[in-house]
């Protein structure tokens, strides 16, 4: 597809830009463009646009505003020490993506459209993608703007492509994770959409999270709905376990966990390690058992956001516990170092 190109009549000055990108946070401020494309039963995809950021005229009626008929993906570019713009394994969210479109019964975005929206998007904005430790995050979603009150899927959908130069996302850098164990909220149940990246996932899981920070926790650790008793995952990142004997272990994915994109590659980067990784079900009750025995030594989350973060307590109803060495982490510190070269181009990809 063609898409028509406007660049903004007046972007954000370099030196206004640059100030910016010394210090960006996470998700306050955007770059001068997006990329929008529509969606209708009789026309399929159409109107490719790059324009100027802005609002975006909805009417009041739009199903999305009513039924949260949603999704989204979250990647990054990074810019490499030659200078060089790459994003990373971007056909994993175009295929996530069409996942999660499926699952809510809106139309399948063709991946080669969802990547070539995303590179129209880094290419007009090049400027706005950090150096150093920062990365550009890229905000693709989808959402049903028909103006129709029954309740059946859309005939009518925007995809829109925004994004923001980021810099760390947990506030503390590299300070273990605390996080809070919901007994009383279940995020995704068997058959829900659990595994699919839609809007009403995180709506549903926000008064958990507020939880988890009047308690001082970083986010919270979800269980399993029908048992509660096993661990799923966190409000926005994926969990692994790291035993003393260096094996790993992960929750599988069976429909309530959102298959991260760097959750598979930790996997696979693990598994080019020599450690041995299994996709199986952990307790609560033996996450605590483990950690106070010491035969687990290591506990990390992972996500696009914080990439790899270690975790140092874990706080819940029925009593806390901490892992003390969560400083040295060295099997997350080398998988991150692992991720890390693999995303900003210095260690090449065997993919
Ligand atoms: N779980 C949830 C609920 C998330 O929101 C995210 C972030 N997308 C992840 C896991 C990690 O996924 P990814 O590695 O693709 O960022």
């Amino acid at each position: 597809m063609t898409f028509t190109i406007t660049p903004h009549a007046s972007p954000v000055s370099t030196q206004a830009r640059e100030k910016t990108l010394e210090d960006p946070g996470f998700g306050r401020v955007f770059t001068d463009h997006m990329v929008t494309l529509r969606w209708s039963t009789d026309r399929g995809w159409h109107d490719g646009k790059v324009t100027a950021r802005a609002p975006l005229a909805i009417d009041p009626a739009c199903a999305v505003l009513h039924y949260a008929q949603e999704i989204f993906e979250g990647m990054k570019a990074y810019r490499t020490a030659t200078g060089e713009i790459v994003l990373f394994r971007p056909e994993m969210n175009a295929t996530r993506f069409a996942r999660s479109a499926e699952r809510l019964a809106m139309p399948i975005l063709p991946e080669s459209l969802f990547i070539q929206a995303v590179e129209e998007l880094v290419r007009i904005d090049k400027h706005w993608v950090p150096s150093g430790a920062g990365s550009l995050y890229l905000r693709p979603f989808m959402f049903a703007s028909e103006a129709f009150l029954g309740v059946r899927p859309a005939q009518e959908y925007i995809f829109c492509v925004i994004a923001c130069p980021v810099g760390p996302y947990f506030k503390g850098g590299d300070k273990p994770l605390k996080l809070w164990v919901s007994d009383q909220y279940t995020r995704a149940a068997p058959g829900g959409t659990g595994a699919a990246k839609c809007g009403g996932n995180y709506a549903a899981s926000l008064i958990a999270q507020a939880e988890a920070t009047e308690h001082g926790c970083d986010q919270v650790v979800f269980l399993d709905a029908a048992e509660h008793r096993w661990i799923e995952e966190l409000g926005g990142m994926n969990l692994f376990f790291v035993m003393n004997d260096g094996s790993i272990v992960t929750p599988p994915l069976t429909g309530t966990i959102l298959p991260g994109i760097t959750r598979t590659s930790v996997i696979e980067i693990a598994r080019e390690l020599g450690m041995t990784v299994s996709e199986a079900p952990y307790a609560l009750e033996q996450w605590r058992a483990d950690a106070q025995s010491g035969k687990l030594s290591e506990a990390f989350a992972c996500g696009t956001a914080a990439v790899i973060a270690s975790i140092g307590e874990i706080v819940s109803s029925s009593g806390s516990f901490r892992l003390n060495k969560a400083h040295e982490s060295p099997v997350a510190k080398k998988l991150k170092e692992q991720l890390v070269g693999i995303q900003r181009g210095s260690v090449a990809d065997s993919r």
